[in-house]
């Protein structure tokens, strides 16, 4: 298979030539296809496999067919610290550097205030740690009601920190209606828990 193939959308796939990507890793290869279709995907992958484009790129095709810098945040990705959160930020701008996307990387150690004005402006995606998107909300800062599609990554991590309960409780915040592409290297009782509450008839998709 070849990125080509995927039916990216077409700005997606150009940006991922010049990053120099060949051809699809095989978790990029099994769950795109899906992502794309509107299905809920449970990827079981460890770090190194390609995981974080098998989700931004879907991603990026999906919020380039709808309105850009919408009221309320179109999507939402999790990661379990800051500095994973930072990562994925680095690669959705690489892979997004053809669109007009706005991003959001809300997480601690930073003022709120910056952070506010992003939120403020309007934007496609959240880029986030459970904690300090939690934070926001409270703050009465952040709705996310508008949320079409939702990442959940290394959910083994965030069990390991203590996240399960906000990560319930920000799944709670985003529409029943919403996609779901959750990632995990391994698969916990806490964890399938999760996903067969919170996700819709998910393809599973291991590597
Ligand atoms: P990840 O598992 O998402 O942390 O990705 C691991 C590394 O592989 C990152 O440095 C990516 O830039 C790189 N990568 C992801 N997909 C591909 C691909 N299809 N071809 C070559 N490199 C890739």
């Amino acid at each position: 298979t070849k990125f080509a193939d995927l039916e990216l959308d077409e700005k997606v796939l150009k940006a991922v030539t010049e990053a120099g990507y060949e051809s699809p890793t095989p978790i990029q290869e099994q769950a795109i296809p899906h992502a794309l279709m509107g299905k809920d995907v449970l990827g079981i992958a460890q770090t190194g496999t390609g995981k974080t484009a098998s989700f931004t790129l879907p991603m990026i095709s999906i919020l380039a067919q709808g309105r850009a810098r919408a009221r309320m945040p179109r999507s939402l990705i999790l990661c379990p610290t800051r500095e994973l959160a930072a990562q994925v930020a680095e690669n959705f701008e690489i892979y997004g550097k053809y669109h007009k996307l706005s991003m959001a990387l809300l997480i601690g150690g930073v003022s709120f205030k910056d952070q506010d004005k992003l939120i403020d402006r309007g934007v496609d995606v959240l880029i986030a740690t459970p904690g300090r998107l939690l934070d926001h909300f409270e703050r009465g800062k952040l709705m996310l009601t508008g949320v079409q599609v939702m990442v959940v990554d290394e959910a083994d991590r965030m069990l390991d920190m203590g996240f399960i309960p906000d990560i319930e409780r920000i799944f709670g915040l985003t529409p029943f209606t919403r996609q779901t592409l959750f990632f995990s290297a391994t698969m916990a009782p806490e964890i399938t828990r999760i996903t067969e509450t919170f996700l819709h008839n998910p393809v599973r998709v291991e590597v």
